[in-house]
């Protein structure tokens, strides 16, 4: 099978991913073996191709958003049948034991495995995946829509859930690409009033489209005091910016896994009045089963990117330089 190899870490204007030739993977017990029909392209496969994220072993495969059909199963195999298909997420594997795992807090394990990171990805024709760690997908959305679920989607709901938001609350979104346009059509469901805060013209066309309240640049002052904030823009200089345009006792919530420097906070300003700061890390299953029902049961509409399994370095460099609309989606035939 063709694989999508990171040996060395560069700009993705350079192209850092390599297209190698892999033997097909054999699964092991409690594993499976499926053929690719979709892999999102997301903001972490970026930091990694890019060194932001050092990667964990030699020439991974990125690639963690990943719609794909069952072609073999190892022994011990009882959830999924050939032929299903199946989401295979970040979250490839935790240890169980730990404080962590008994205490609903996988997303916390010390010892867990990403998909695309620790163990090959998507960004191949097949890939071989614990089966305890995937998903059933909605039936209403196809391959393409499907992908960016699969961690644009959950890690976004789960920012949303961290954000303890209000019934009615008003929410901003900073940053608004794969990841927020599907928590704001989440926060939008359940009676949010949603503000967006992006530099990218188009993106806020597509923030309004889908319900947002009123979208403005990042430093722009808010329209609202705001109960919560999440932060999916990757730039520690709009934090800042978010903290400040909470009410008191507001929550803010940085999502992604990498951020550059946050900005200086002032503590009058940013913090006082309770106002409180945290971060999201990865997820657990649970948080992907829900979102993904959720998903289904809202018909929530992803926007996405569509490129040629091909054209994977491309669509780096095209989110690198933020001219991917909604999400990038890698396609196989
Ligand atoms: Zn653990
Ligand atoms: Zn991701």
């Amino acid at each position: 099978m063709r694989a999508w190899a990171l040996d060395k870490p560069g700009p993705a204007a350079a192209h850092p991913l390599r297209l190698v030739e892999r033997e097909l993977p054999e699964p092991r017990a409690g594993q499976l073996t499926a053929r690719l029909l979709a892999c999102g392209v997301c903001r972490t496969d970026l930091h990694l191709a890019e060194g932001d994220l050092p990667p964990r072993r030699g020439g991974v495969v990125p690639g963690h958003e990943v719609v794909a059909e069952v072609i073999a199963l190892g022994p011990a195999c009882r959830r999924f049948s050939l032929g299903d298909r199946v989401g295979v997420p970040w979250l490839a594997s935790t240890c169980g034991r730990c404080h962590f795992c008994l205490t609903g807090k996988e997303n916390l394990c010390e010892t867990a495995t990403f998909t695309g990171w620790d163990r090959d990805g998507g960004y191949a024709e097949a890939i071989v995946a614990n089966e305890e760690y995937l998903y059933s997908l909605p039936d209403s959305l196809g391959d393409e829509k499907a992908a960016p679920l699969l961690c644009a989607g959950i890690i976004g709901y789960r920012a949303l859930r961290r954000a303890n938001l209000p019934a009615g609350g008003e929410l901003g979104l900073f940053g608004f690409g794969g990841s927020a346009h599907l928590a704001l059509q989440v926060a939008v469901a359940e009676g949010a009033s949603v503000h967006v805060f992006t530099r990218s013209e188009p993106a806020r066309q597509l923030a309004l489209s889908l319900g947002a309240k009123s979208a403005q640049g990042p430093f722009d002052r808010s329209p609202v005091d705001l109960d919560s904030v999440v932060v999916f823009a990757p730039s520690g200089d709009v934090v800042p910016a978010s903290l400040g345009a909470l009410a008191r006792g507001g929550r803010a919530v940085l999502a992604g896994i990498h951020m550059s420097d946050l900005a200086p906070l002032s503590y009058e300003r940013h913090l006082f009045g309770e106002k409180e700061l945290t971060s999201v890390t990865a997820n657990t299953r649970s948080d992907g089963r829900e979102f993904l029902e959720l998903a289904g049961r809202i018909g929530i509409e992803v926007t996405t990117t569509p490129y040629a399994f091909e054209q994977a370095g491309e669509a780096l460099a095209d989110l690198a330089r933020g001219k991917v609309r909604g999400a990038g989606v890698l396609l196989f035939d």
